[in-house]
């Protein structure tokens, strides 16, 4: 039997509602073995289980350290392992699965993030399911960090929350899904692997911002000017990667100013389906003949992660500038 280890961080799927209404007090309960024996059957006739509880927070509270110790704590386990679950708040697992990507090298086992819109205690809850699927998941020769939600598996750092009150809370709008939980479970992609000896490399700078446009912003207000608390500039553009480049626009003005004094800037979309173009438009055009770099197709939470990343392991701007560009764990297409 393989042997997966239950990282449980918290979320939805292991608060306890005290009363009946949907705002009443909750907790968050500490699972361990016997708790999912009660409350999900079968699971342990999967696997040799075993759950070490890492925190219990709502996921809006995880922090980039909070990312470290838990890479840390599988590159503690790999090798006593053979796959990992993690049990997370679905509202920022895609940017915890996406850091732990970039975290890991040469990743041979499968890191399967998993929680709840409903939880686990509650009878009509989504939990069950996707805990049997992940831990059948953890099984399998699917070397990735993916978070398998509603029967589907997703790339970690493609996938993004979709909906609040929807059993199918995720998507991977720019990548097709890794596999199907059906009658039977159809495997689509698969990622290769390095070679070499696994290693974690978490280490995240959060000295970074970002920014969503809307029209009438005033960006004086919001632009960073130097760089000592913010390294790199995230810009959630509109469209193809769009920007106000008006005569009494501030932004371009100041995007050159920033990127002047060593700042880097970024640009993604608010649309979340295709492929950042910025030579398509005017704005677009002026920013990139600034220095700004185009994000590809890459996730929102993908940028971030990934950007945090580097800037903590690299000190020259253009080397992380040709770093940002490649596709280094499958995070993005071009
Ligand atoms: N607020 C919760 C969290 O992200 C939501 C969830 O788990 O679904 O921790």
């Amino acid at each position: 039997m393989k042997r997966i280890l239950i990282l449980h961080t918290g979320g939805t799927i292991a608060m306890q509602l005290h009363d009946s209404h949907r705002d009443s007090t909750r907790s968050t309960i500490s699972f361990n073995l016997d708790f999912f024996n009660d409350q999900v059957p079968g699971l342990q006739e999967i696997a040799d289980l075993e759950s070490i509880t890492l925190f219990l927070e709502d996921s809006s509270n995880m922090v980039p350290e909070m990312w470290v110790t838990l890479a840390e704590a599988i590159e503690e386990h790999y090798e006593s392992f053979d796959g990992f679950v993690v049990l997370h708040g679905t509202d920022t697992m895609a940017y915890t699965a996406s850091a732990l990507s970039f975290a890991f090298e040469n990743l041979s086992k499968p890191v399967v993030f998993t929680g709840s819109q409903v939880p686990l205690s509650n009878r009509r809850t989504d939990a069950r399911r996707n805990l049997i699927n992940s831990v059948e998941l953890a099984t399998l020769n699917l070397p990735e960090v993916c978070i398998c939600f509603n029967d589907r598996v997703y790339r970690g750092n493609r996938a993004t929350k979709i909906s609040i009150g929807d059993f199918d809370a995720f998507a991977s709008p720019n990548h097709p899904v890794l596999a199907e939980f059906g009658l039977k479970l159809t495997i689509r992609s698969r990622y290769r692997p390095g070679s070499g000896a696994f290693r974690c490399h978490a280490r995240f700078d959060p000295r970074i911002q970002l920014l969503k446009l809307y029209p009438g912003m005033d960006f004086n207000r919001f632009l960073p000017t130097g760089t000592n608390s913010t390294r790199a500039l995230i810009i959630e553009a509109f469209g193809s990667g769009n920007l106000p480049a008006g005569k009494n626009d501030a932004l371009l003005p100041g995007l050159e100013r920033y990127l002047s004094n060593d700042g880097m800037v970024i640009i993604t979309s608010q649309a979340v389906y295709d492929e950042v173009d910025l030579g398509k438009y005017e704005g677009g055009r002026q920013a990139k003949k600034l220095g700004a770099l185009s994000a590809g197709d890459m996730t929102t939470e993908a940028c971030v992660t990934k950007i945090m990343y580097l800037l903590a392991h690299h000190d020259d701007k253009y080397t992380i500038r040709d770093l940002f560009r490649e596709n280094f764990a499958g995070e993005r297409t071009h």
